[in-house]
């Protein structure tokens, strides 16, 4: 019995030692729960600016839906939005995060309150933020941290919020021109309708529907997984 022990003991010390690094990284994520592929952009940047408007009932549901902040999204997808950053940086700027991935049920509980496939994508088509391939965003001063004024509040279901809307100061509609030129140079497609919104339409992903862990919480982290649909992108946002 001891000699077993002791054999598995050293299995173990040799087995950890040797493991580089990144594996072990690896196997932290797979333990936290983020399936292969997703990054938590954080976790790549901690400079990045996180002000997730569903993590509070500050949004336009009114309901907190989200146990805790976090910024998930594809690996590609958040390796081009880190990029996007550098380059705003390079003129005093950073990029502010309002949502990346959503989970599906979420979506369905959108759907409920607005029904209204102009702002919330139908739950039977899955958005592209149900894909970890969408993030909303706006642009602040690095130094002050204000952000930019866009015209239009986020989540601001009104045609101030479009693209093609064009009575609006000039500086507005340069600093909506910046952000949307500096996202399409790294991959993204912008949207009509609401000028915070970017997806990453060159990459095809299922629909999860897994919830992200927070501190504190012993919730298990992949609840809902099996539930990916893997069908391929057909809206934008
Ligand atoms: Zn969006």
């Amino acid at each position: 019995m001891m000699r077993i022990i002791l054999t598995a003991v050293t299995f173990a010390f040799f087995t950890f030692s040797l493991w580089p690094p990144g594996e072990r990284n690896m196997l932290f994520f797979q333990k936290e729960g983020l399936p292969d592929g997703w990054k938590d952009l954080l976790q790549m940047d901690s400079s990045l600016i996180l002000d997730i408007k569903y993590a509070s009932d500050e949004n336009f549901t009114g309901e907190k839906l989200y146990d805790c902040a976090r910024c998930l999204l594809r690996t590609e997808v958040a390796e081009a939005l880190l990029a996007v950053n550098k380059e705003v940086e390079k003129r005093g700027l950073r990029l502010k995060v309002f949502d990346c991935y959503r989970p599906r049920h979420i979506q369905e509980r959108m759907w409920q309150i607005i029904p209204d496939a102009r702002y919330v994508a139908p739950p039977s088509q899955g958005s592209m933020h149900n894909r970890g391939l969408a993030v909303d965003l706006t642009l602040v001063d690095a130094a002050s941290g204000e952000e930019l004024d866009m015209g239009s509040a986020y989540d601001s279901f009104e045609k101030e919020s479009h693209h093609s809307y064009k009575n609006l100061p000039q500086a507005v509609l340069l600093n909506r021109e910046y952000l949307k030129t500096e996202m399409v140079r790294y991959g993204f497609t912008s949207i009509q309708s609401e000028w915070w919104h970017y997806s990453y339409q060159s990459l095809s992903s299922p629909l999860y529907d897994f919830n992200w862990s927070c501190p504190g919480s012993s919730k298990a982290t992949l609840e809902g997984h099996g539930r990916q649909q893997n069908r391929l992108p057909s809206v934008t946002y």
